[in-house]
């Protein structure tokens, strides 16, 4: 049994929260930090020293040697340099503890080494980052000891932004004044802040780490490239929410209180779909906060999984075969006195302002459906999306019964009546209670899904920042506003004209709705007719990112420049290639030193043995071993030759100039040629003697955790 633990009292105990900060500054400190936190009104550069001083005790208090900025380059991962609490010491030898607001505030590391696609040349190294006080400072226990960890900003000498954070909040403020816009329209005027509110569904794999160590694959890509399928998959549904197992079952009551302890509201866990499989769900949080608690949620989720003998496994799809792993993101807008605007109310007919809301959405991730796929593209999240497991590579909404025949009733009659009610759900079992239904039914196989109150974009990959597709939902969402604020604001006759603006909308961006089984065939002819993109890869999706639209888009309310919109497209298409890549160099490194040197023991010893039955016997029957050894002979050459193919179809693209044209070749050169590869070698796992196969199979990595 583990030890028992306070929840409440160990909640947030390394966080320098609103209760911190409220018992430590000075009262018009605390108030003015308060302020831009609460109401995003511009920071007082005066604070800083007193904050940073409150922030340095407390941390000290609580065993923090060292401090750094915490933040979120281009590699999708997050970064830090620990600067020591120390000063120089003096002339007796002591050393004081220090921390200044100027280091709180700014700090420079040397970036030179962080992506930034051709925004900065290595000469122009220089990069800032910038204190972002609406996220917390947090302390960070773990084998270097106790570190303060100020969640900042990264940006170039010349304010482009080199992180996955600003833009965020950049978009944050986009949809913060439109939504204000709208809100004003229908008469509200206490509200003072919109913020978009998120709680990502966290999907892992954990396996041995022992057996983890034993693959290449594993080790230096997350997932495996090779490997046969087990007798036994995923078709007993035996593991979604199953008994969660001791070793498991410790490494969640871990990971819960680290997580807790860093003011991570986690929730939900359960076992999900595919063996050895498992998610985590925190409450919902403001977006920039729910960024930056997902990026502590996967670093914890791999820490604790080492002090388990485990290793967990983040990639979108670690087994070919098994269900990969996604993270939903649920989206929300919510004020600050509480309103969410996406709560339809018992009667949504009746709820105009939901309408005007709901029409913009839809007009948003129309319009910009492109967009949309493309915040949730990464390399690893290729092999999901379109495969029948994950959403389809087609951005649709799906709304549900109960709104889309209001919509219906508003599209055909121009007036909406009523709403579809869920009624009651009879068991039939007297000592039951009866459930209230509600009005409509869940579609899971829709990449953006309402959920009562919530859209649930469910494309985003297990192992990308879940920042890009906020950024875009924000943003887009916030033009839709700023287009319909826009018209209404002028209008002579409001009602009137918020009316025929709801029709409108509706009607022309109804395409975007689908409540039917998005996994099929027939939906993809479907969605073609509609005109709706169908963008298969990550490489196909990155153009989307420099369109004049997205451009337009984005420089409007300020999110990104073009420059910075190239630059994210030049990174994608670098990022793609180098994955590939060390995809490729790894199956050639497995296949030639340690596969094809198996299968040759294998049908020597097989060889051997033949020769040793003939000699003893002239007439025994070897035709089984023969076979066997002509079929081990045959697939062995085929693997040889694909190696070869391989090598050289690699070489090739490393030779080329980074950009697009190289993104392209390896997607359509690289990847088949290691595809030709795999499918040699993973026969021959299923020939070879287990004793001789050189690594852990599917088998045991997914069922032997
Ligand atoms: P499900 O999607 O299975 O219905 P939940 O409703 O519990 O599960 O929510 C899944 C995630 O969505 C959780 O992180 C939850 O906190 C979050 N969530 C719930 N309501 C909202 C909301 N209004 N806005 C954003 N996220 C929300
Ligand atoms: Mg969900």
């Amino acid at each position: 049994m583990s030890e028992t633990v306070n929840v409440a009292e160990i909640f947030g105990e390394n966080v320098f929260n609103d209760a911190v900060m409220r018992e430590r500054l000075p009262k018009s400190v605390y108030k003015k930090l308060r302020k831009t936190i609460v109401e995003g009104t511009e920071l007082d550069p005066g604070i800083a020293d007193s904050v940073a001083q409150a922030m340095k005790e407390w941390a000290v208090e609580r065993g923090a040697t060292h401090y750094t900025h915490w933040f979120q380059p281009l590699t999708g991962v997050t970064a830090e340099k620990h600067d020591s609490f120390i000063s120089a010491p003096d002339t007796t030898g002591k050393v004081m503890l220090e921390f200044s607001g100027k280091e709180l505030v700014k700090g420079e590391p040397d970036a030179s080494s962080f992506p930034s696609g051709g925004l900065r040349a290595t000469f122009e190294a220089r990069g800032y980052t910038a204190w972002d006080c609406t996220s917390p400072a947090f302390l960070k226990e773990d084998a270097t000891g106790v570190t303060l960890c100020i969640p900042t900003a990264f940006c170039s000498y010349t304010g482009e932004a080199l992180d996955k954070k600003t833009p965020l909040l950049r978009s944050m403020q986009a949809i913060d004044q439109q939504a204000l816009r709208i809100l004003r329209l229908f008469g509200n005027t206490t509200s003072k802040k919109v913020t978009p509110s998120v709680g990502p569904e966290q999907e892992y794999f954990l396996v041995d780490r022992a057996k983890y160590l034993q693959r290449k694959d594993l080790i230096y890509t997350g997932r495996t490239l090779f490997g046969a399928m087990p007798p036994k998959g995923q078709e007993m549904d035996d593991h979604y929410f199953g008994t969660i197992r001791e070793r498991i079952g410790s490494f969640m009551n871990e990971v819960n209180k680290e997580l807790w302890k860093l003011g991570v509201s986690a929730k939900t866990q359960h076992n999900e779909v595919a063996p050895a499989q498992h998610e985590l769900a925190p409450i919902y949080a403001e977006a920039n906060l729910a960024v930056d608690h997902n990026q502590m949620v996967m670093e914890t989720l791999k820490k604790v999984a080492g002090r388990h003998g485990l290793a967990c496994l983040l990639h979108e799809k670690p087994f070919a075969g098994v269900n990969g792993s996604g993270k939903h993101n649920n989206w929300s807008i919510t004020t600050d006195d509480g309103i969410n605007m996406l709560n339809p109310g018992e009667t949504p007919h009746e709820n105009i302002q939901f309408l005007l809301v709901l029409a913009c959405i839809l007009k948003a991730v129309d319009v910009h459906a492109d967009l949309l796929r493309q915040s949730a593209a990464d390399v690893g999240n290729d092999h999901r999306l379109g495969a029948n497991e994950a959403p389809p590579a087609i951005i649709s909404i799906f709304l549900g019964e109960q709104l889309e025949d209001v919509i219906d009733q508003l599209c055909s009659t121009g007036e909406a009546t009523h709403s579809k009610q869920g009624g009651k759900l009879m068991t039939g079992v007297a000592t039951l209670p009866d459930l209230d239904k509600d009005a409509t039914d869940r579609n899971r196989t829709s990449p953006f899904a309402f959920t009562g109150n919530k859209f649930e974009f469910r494309m985003v990959g297990s192992a990308d920042s879940i920042s890009s597709p906020n950024v875009v939902l924000n943003t887009i969402v916030a033009e839709a506003f700023k287009e319909a604020a826009d018209v209404l604001e002028k209008a002579e006759d409001f009602d009137l004209a918020v009316h025929d603006m709801i029709k409108e909308m509706l009607a022309a961006h109804k395409r975007i709705i689908f409540n039917g089984n998005g996994y099929s065939e027939a939906w993809v002819e479907e969605a073609e007719k509609r005109g709706l993109p169908n963008i298969k890869s990550m490489v196909d999706s990155i153009p989307a990112l420099t369109t004049d639209k997205a451009v337009k888009l984005f420089e409007e309310f300020g999110v990104y420049t073009k420059a910075e919109l190239e630059s994210r497209a030049e990174i994608e298409y670098e990022t793609y290639s180098k994955v590939i890549n060390i995809e490729a160099k790894t199956m050639i490194d497995m296949a030639g030193k340690q596969f094809i040197p198996a299968v040759i023991k294998y049908t020597t010893q097989l060889a051997q043995s033949v020769n040793a039955v003939k000699s003893a016997c002239p007439v025994a029957d070897v035709s089984v071993q023969t076979e066997l050894l002509t079929e081990s002979s045959d697939l062995l050459s085929e693997a040889k030759v694909a190696l070869a193919n391989l090598v050289e179809i690699d070489n090739k693209a490393c030779g080329m100039e980074e950009g697009r044209a190289q993104a392209v070749f390896y997607h359509d050169q690289v990847v088949p040629a290691m595809a030709a590869l795999r499918a040699p070698i993973d026969k021959l796992e299923m020939i070879v003697d287990k004793e001789l196969w050189p690594m852990p199979s599917y088998g045991d990595l997914i069922f032997e955790v």
